[in-house]
């Protein structure tokens, strides 16, 4: 179970993703997949059973372009493994895509109160009610994603590490965790994902190590913010580290 994420202009964010997945694969997993809004604006979700080299083998003829991606190794705890229940999930409008580590406690409650309101699930995930019900409180309540995702993060019981695409705001990735690692390398006009600092060390020594509770919005242009749900502003602590540490000989 991992998670990377890259958002840049300069780099095409594939290659990173699968780097990057491939160093978390020591933590163990069952599917992988990527999401990425890809150069013509289309936000589009690779995912299959298997391992990383799979996910590749998958990918291998498809045009997969763009400079903003997620990806995910999946440990199955809700829904056997299998390319549906893999991650990235959807939400119902197709505007949304999630990727997230551990478990929602209480999605059993919070998906029957969404199929009562007309929502539609593809996957048996824990995980996809968490995406459809930020995209339902978004779409309802006429809200920023950020917003909403804090409002849906407060109805959540549970462990997460989750990162988020927006189609309509193709140039941000908000992140935010609780007890579930998740750490943010600051690049030059850019910024990495990872669930531990190995996808990251590559490209940058400045990183951030995300706290419980913890939002992060990631938007190009602009410094990392950090917020709690109630959307109190945070000071992140940046720390350097040895990027020399992996490569003893
Ligand atoms: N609970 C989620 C699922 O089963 C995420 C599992 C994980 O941490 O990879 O899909």
């Amino acid at each position: 179970c991992g998670i990377v994420g890259y958002i840049g202009t300069k780099r095409e964010a594939y290659p990173i993703l699968i780097k990057g997945l491939k160093r978390l694969e020591y933590r163990g997993y069952d599917s992988a997949g990527v999401a990425l809004i890809n150069t013509d604006g289309s936000l589009n979700v690779y995912k299959t059973k298997g391992k990383v080299a799979d996910l590749e083998a998958f990918c291998a003829d498809k045009n997969i372009t763009g400079t903003v991606g997620i990806a995910h190794t999946r440990w199955a705890t809700h829904g056997e493994p299998s390319s549906v229940n893999a991650h990235p999930h959807y939400s119902q409008s197709k505007n949304l895509a999630i990727i997230h580590n551990g478990i929602i406690e209480n999605y059993a409650e919070i998906k029957h109160r969404l199929i009562e309101k007309g929502v539609k699930f593809r996957s048996e995930t824990d995980t996809e009610v968490l995406v459809q019900l930020i995209d339902y409180i978004q779409t309802r309540k006429n809200l920023s994603l950020l917003e909403a995702v804090q409002l849906a993060l407060h109805q959540v019981i549970g462990a997460y590490a989750v990162a988020l695409l927006d189609r309509r705001n193709p140039d941000t990735i908000i992140a935010a965790r609780k007890q579930s690692p998740l750490v943010v390398g600051i690049g030059d006009g850019e910024f990495f994902l990872g669930s531990d600092a190995s996808p990251i060390i590559e490209y940058t020594d400045k990183v951030v190590y995300l706290d419980d509770g913890n939002i992060a919005v990631m938007k190009l242009g602009q410094e990392l913010k950090v917020v709690n749900i109630l959307n109190e502003k945070l000071s992140p602590e940046i720390h350097t580290v040895d990027i020399n540490l992996g490569q003893i000989e």
